[in-house]
């Protein structure tokens, strides 16, 4: 895709025009905007713009609840957990945000071997993951992009007891058509990129050289992994470098130039705000921070502008943010986080090869339990994925409604399976009574899919989806 054709994309003075005419907006016109969320067909730029002006204590109350109440509707007690796995460190970029950064010289360089990658796989498998995110820097070892391929069979095919990965996601760089064509042939779930800040003049400043400096080829990068078949992608901005408001419309372009071109938008976003990392200054002083009020505007605004798309909560953030948020529209969250490469199987410091610094360092289990106590049900579910319903399909079914009567019962039989196979007693105690607890809520037909699931997970089958 040439520049003028990743301006199509984002089309930064219109952005600008809209913020500039909403840069106020009465409370009449945001309660406006709130009613018409409630109707869950999202929402266009201008009424995007007019959420992002609330600042007065009860309208932000308002749109709060509406954010609960969308979520509530469309997601239910539902929470997708998964943990990402770190590959490689080696990169050939300059980001100034990221440890992981080419002249970055305080960091030492890793990248595992295979051998390594199914010893953190195990690792995973035996706290109970069933989904990873591969990650890896913008270097790969000699051979190439074949690397990651390599990691993704062997994540696949280590196994541990009752366990093994049902579903890999994968982070890495952007990719041409043809090796977009070989991941997917690879069996990946997500493929997920972050354009990191929409804004051309931001992006140059801080991504100083390497492949990444070019905007063009990451914006497009969601287009050639469509064109190559893979119709569930991840897109996010990682908040701090530019202002948020712009951020947020500008992620609305992109995705209406995939809805235009390819019918469907993106399955997942995801809201990394800039944490400190060592060796960059930007990361401990974002040029412009995102403030926690502002940070939970976000996620609410999201959810009321693309109902059904799912939002992705890292360990970036501490427990307590990560607990609001799930109830303002949160839909995944990774735990029990490393972002070393060998971190999970091997005794290290974090600190000389992570790629930043984490909020929140509980184990699964306490997340887990946390997430149980608060009445949401974790799930390990990958049943959509494995039956092929992803892209129009995924949309097809979550659109009027109907995924529920997958994912409930999926959620309630691999929650059960961790709660078997993989819990502390205190976690497994609480995590029945909420399993039963959520049964008695529902309508008899999920109930009676559900209970005989459960009945077949509780008789020592595994891997029970519908
Ligand atoms: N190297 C690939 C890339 O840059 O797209 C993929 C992996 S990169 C390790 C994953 C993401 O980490 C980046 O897209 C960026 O948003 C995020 N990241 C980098 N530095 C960060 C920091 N200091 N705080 C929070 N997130 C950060
Ligand atoms: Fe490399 Fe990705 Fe970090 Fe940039 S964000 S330095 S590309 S690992």
């Amino acid at each position: 895709m040439d520049s003028k054709t990743d301006r199509c994309i984002i089309d930064q003075n219109s952005i600008q025009s809209i913020l500039r005419q909403h840069g106020q907006a009465d409370s009449v016109h945001v309660r406006e905007v709130l009613a018409k969320s409630q109707e869950m067909t999202g929402l266009d730029m201008k009424e995007i713009a007019v959420l992002c002006t609330i600042s007065d204590p009860q309208l932000l109350a308002e749109l709060f609840d509406t954010a609960r109440l969308v979520k509530e509707q469309i997601y239910g007690r539902r929470l997708v957990l998964f943990a990402p796995l770190y590959v490689s460190n080696l990169c050939a970029n300059e980001c100034l945000y990221c440890a992981f950064r080419a002249r970055n010289t305080t960091v030492k360089r890793r990248a595992l071997n295979q051998p390594e990658i199914a010893l953190e796989t195990k690792s995973l498998v035996e706290q109970g993951h069933k989904r990873v995110l591969l990650v890896a820097g913008e270097s790969y070892p000699q051979e190439g992009f074949k690397y990651v391929l390599k990691s993704i069979n062997t994540i696949y095919n280590t196994t541990s007891g009752n366990g093994q990965i049902r579903r890999i996601n994968v982070n890495v760089a952007p990719l041409t058509v043809e090796e977009f064509r070989e991941l997917k042939s690879a069996g990946i779930g997500t493929y997920q990129l972050f354009q990191e800040t929409y804004h051309r003049q931001t992006y140059e400043k801080v991504h100083l050289s390497g492949p990444k400096r070019d905007y063009g080829w990451r914006i497009s990068a969601m287009d050639r992994a469509m064109e190559a078949g893979i119709d569930d992608v991840g897109i996010g901005v990682l908040f701090g470098l530019f202002d948020w408001r712009f951020e947020i419309l500008a992620l609305m372009q992109h995705i209406h130039h995939l809805e235009d071109r390819f019918g469907v938008g993106p399955h997942t976003i995801s809201v990394p705000r800039l944490e400190p990392a060592i060796g960059s200054d930007i990361a401990c002083h974002p040029p412009q921070p995102v403030d926690d009020v502002d940070f939970r505007k976000i996620v609410a605004i999201l959810r009321l502008s693309i109902p059904y798309t799912g939002i992705i909560m890292s360990t970036r953030e501490t427990p307590k943010m990560r607990q609001e948020t799930f109830a303002l529209g949160v839909s995944q969250i990774s735990a029990g986080s490393r972002t070393n490469p060998g971190g999970y199987s091997e005794e290290q410091s974090q600190e000389d090869t992570a790629q930043f610094s984490l909020g929140d360092h509980r184990p699964l289990d306490e997340v887990i339990r946390d997430v149980a106590l608060l009445g949401y049900i974790p799930s390990f579910c990958t049943g959509c994925y494995r039956l092929g319903r992803t892209g129009q399909d995924f949309m097809d079914l979550a659109k009027p409604g109907l995924i529920k009567e997958h994912c409930d019962p999926n959620a309630l039989s691999t929650f059960l399976e961790y709660l078997m196979d993989y819990a502390t007693d205190q976690t497994r105690s609480i995590g029945t009574k909420l399993i039963e607890n959520t049964l008695q809520g529902m309508e008899p037909d999920h109930q009676k899919r559900a209970r005989t699931m459960l009945d077949q997970v509780w008789n020592g089958e595994r891997d029970v989806f519908c």
